[in-house]
């Protein structure tokens, strides 16, 4: 596709905190897509999937449950194609989000949370539209042997550093296709697999983790994540936790913390879903450490944190939660050297 032709490869960021000299932590920042997050690539590969399998012609309507990231990204591609696209979103979504779906020519169909799904079948046949459903088909949509995906793209520019193999790559769970498309990726290089292992980090408000243990896939929990794009109240169709090698539940007050903190480090704000898979990575930086390791840990810098402003960069927002930042934020100093930034 011409879009594809047209973007360059996300950077990838190294970070050596003064505590930590001996472990580099790589940043791959999916944040500088043009439609702002991991999505961009997701979104893409549903496109061409639908359209190489037939079922997306010059005149279908594109319909997407989604109350974020998938559904500005989808958005976008479909007005490259010339497509009408219609989000349905649960009734509540943030305004910010759907002004963003409606930037990029998108409408909107409001469903209670319960309803989405429903809501979405029912519109692709009244319209014969095609519904992308991202939580099935995102791990399928994506070429996980290369064709510059995200794991192509991650390992080729680890290539020339200290430690070109990473010991852990970490990634959080939405639909749980990167982490799908990381841990296949590993498993059919035999250079990477003697080495890597994918760590998959969940939120509060999730049931991933705990049908990662059970291998339950019939867990479902009332309520949503309070992390956006991560953590599921049901186990996904794209979650294959057969090509995860660990789990690790993340406090949302960790996350939150450690975007705060990030931006000592980066200078720039960051999505609570980043603040999840750094908290995750400084945790197995910690045992690498203790066991007096070397080696490198590598994980994704989600979305930015311009959409969060009322949320978890809010002091109110985050009171009203009843989450403490404090206890992290100590740590991670304590842990790193590197202590919250203060303006001014
Ligand atoms: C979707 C999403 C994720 C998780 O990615 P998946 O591939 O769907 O598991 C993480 N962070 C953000 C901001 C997202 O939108």
């Amino acid at each position: 596709m011409a879009d594809f032709n047209r973007s360059a490869d996300t950077h990838l960021i190294k970070v050596v905190l003064p505590k930590l000299p001996d472990i580099p932590l790589y940043l791959k920042d999916e944040s500088t897509h043009p439609s702002g997050s991991l999505k961009h690539r997701l979104a893409r590969s549903l496109f061409l999937y639908g359209l190489c399998n037939g079922r997306i012609g010059p005149e279908t309507p594109i319909i997407e449950v989604s109350s974020g990231s998938t559904a500005v990204s989808e958005a976008y591609f479909a007005k490259l194609l010339g497509l009408q696209f219609i989000a349905v979103v649960p009734v509540g979504t943030a305004p910010q989000k759907l002004h963003q779906i409606r930037f990029f020519g998108g409408t909107i169909e409001e469903a209670e949370f319960s309803q989405v799904h429903q809501r979405a079948h029912a519109l692709a046949a009244e319209l014969n539209g095609h519904y992308m459903d991202q939580f099935i088909y995102a791990e399928r949509a994506t070429d996980w042997r290369g064709n510059n995906n995200i794991a192509d793209s991650l390992f080729c520019q680890l290539a020339k550093e200290e430690h070109p193999v990473p010991d852990w790559v970490v990634m959080s769970a939405g639909t749980g296709g990167t982490s799908a498309t990381l841990g296949r990726y590993v498993r059919y290089r035999p250079e990477l697999l003697e080495k890597t292992q994918i760590c998959v980090v969940d939120p509060e408000n999730s049931v991933f983790y705990d049908s990662y243990v059970t291998r339950d896939t019939e867990l479902k929990i009332e309520g949503s994540s309070r992390i956006e794009g991560i953590g599921r109240p049901r186990v996904e169709k794209s979650f294959l936790p057969e090509v995860i090698d660990r789990m690790i539940n993340v406090p949302d007050a960790a996350s939150i913390a450690t975007i705060h903190w990030l931006e000592a480090v980066l200078d720039r704000k960051c999505g609570g879903s980043t603040g999840t898979n750094v908290y995750g990575a400084l945790t197995l930086m910690a045992e690498m450490q203790a066991a007096g390791r070397k080696g490198s840990v590598a994980t994704l810098i989600c979305d930015g944190g311009e959409r969060y402003l009322g949320s978890y960069y809010d002091p109110a927002w985050i009171e009203a939660e009843g989450l403490d930042l404090a206890p992290h934020l100590d740590r991670l100093e304590a842990f790193t050297g590197i202590g919250l930034r203060h303006d001014g």
